[in-house]
């Protein structure tokens, strides 16, 4: 999912759920670690974690309206954090998601040596038994995020 899928998204479900345009920015933002989403109270853009799109697509949707609660409350000078009854009382009405699920991050890279696919891992992968998905290729290591 490109950026502008995802902003197109974010606006669909701005109107749908909360009748009020998304007049900002919504961007994948890579530097998330294990946050889904985040609201910038300076300039109003939502970042979300690219690695949602890993998960079921109900996620990500959760996750779109969990930050939409804190953007429409924010602007409408409302209670808009997650102690505010207001946050709350909006995040149950439009289905949003409370918390977001564990966000593995990969540890271990590897890259098959034929077409050049990445390939991210939680885990060591065993090369002798997994080649690449793509054309079949031999998998190489190449880097070990662990310290
Ligand atoms: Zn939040
Ligand atoms: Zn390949």
């Amino acid at each position: 999912m490109t950026n502008e899928a995802l902003q197109q998204l974010v606006e669909k479900i701005s109107l749908e759920f909360f009748k009020r345009p998304f007049v900002h920015r919504a961007y994948f933002n890579a530097r998330l670690k294990t946050t889904g989403g985040r609201y910038h109270l300076k300039d109003h853009h939502l970042d979300f974690n690219p690695r949602l799109l890993n998960l079921d697509e109900t996620v990500l949707i959760g996750i779109i309206k969990h930050e939409l609660c804190h953007y429409h409350l924010h602007l409408t000078g409302q209670g808009f954090e997650h102690k505010d009854e207001t946050f709350k009382k909006l995040l149950v009405q439009v289905g949003g998601l409370r918390y977001t699920p564990r966000l593995e991050v990969a540890k271990y890279h590897y890259q098959c040596q034929d077409c050049g696919q990445l390939y991210h891992r939680q885990r060591k992968m065993n090369l002798r038994r997994y080649c690449c998905g793509k054309c079949k290729g031999r998998l190489q290591f190449v880097q070990n995020d662990e310290k």
